[in-house]
């Protein structure tokens, strides 16, 4: 796992034994190499995902278990799919979406989108795809979550070779494996 997705992931994982759900395993683990860690060091990258690469080497996915039994169906199943979004975390191949991410539904796998893509992901029923294409098309977005205001904007790197960005907020640039840029501002 990467290390910015250490912090949310356990404080998900303390949210859900709260509930009351606790069996859950993680069968992840980081598969990196040098030209993985070094984009993923530049990008610092929510959405950064080198073409051609398992989600799991950018460290940013993380494949959740039962220990009950099978996972689709299970109680932990069902607490990830009501809050990990507040985490900032999807369940990145959906049920009938396979068309969509070319890959079949795996209630076990999920990615770190982070704040406030996963929250918007979600609520749309969107996939990552969706999202992004969402964005390009859009190529500035607001939202409210959590009580925070956040502007999301999409930059076309064919078009835009100079990004803006405030020196008054706080912001994060990602890449998004499609010739685009997505600045998260938090306002
Ligand atoms: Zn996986």
């Amino acid at each position: 796992m990467a290390t910015q997705i250490l912090q949310p992931f356990s404080a998900m994982m303390d949210a859900a034994n709260q509930d009351g759900v606790t069996n859950f395993i993680v069968n992840s683990s980081y598969r990196s190499d040098t030209a993985q860690q070094q984009l993923f060091d530049t990008m610092g990258a929510d959405l950064a995902l080198p073409a051609g690469y398992s989600e799991h080497n950018v460290g940013l996915s993380v494949d959740i278990g039962s220990t009950t039994g099978k996972m689709e169906g299970s109680e932990e199943a069902a607490w990830l799919e009501r809050h990990a979004a507040r985490y900032g975390f999807i369940l990145r191949y959906p049920p009938n979406k396979s068309h969509i991410t070319g890959i079949q539904h795996e209630p076990w796998h999920f990615r770190y989108v982070g704040l406030p893509h996963s929250e918007i992901i979600t609520k749309n029923d969107w996939t990552l795809e969706e999202y992004l294409s969402h964005l390009q098309q859009e190529k500035s977005i607001t939202t409210r979550t959590q009580g925070r205001a956040y502007k999301v904007l999409y930059y076309d790197l064919q078009e835009s070779l100079q990004i803006p960005v405030p020196t008054t907020h706080s912001y994060k640039v990602s890449g998004d494996n499609r010739g685009g840029l997505i600045v998260t501002i938090m306002q």
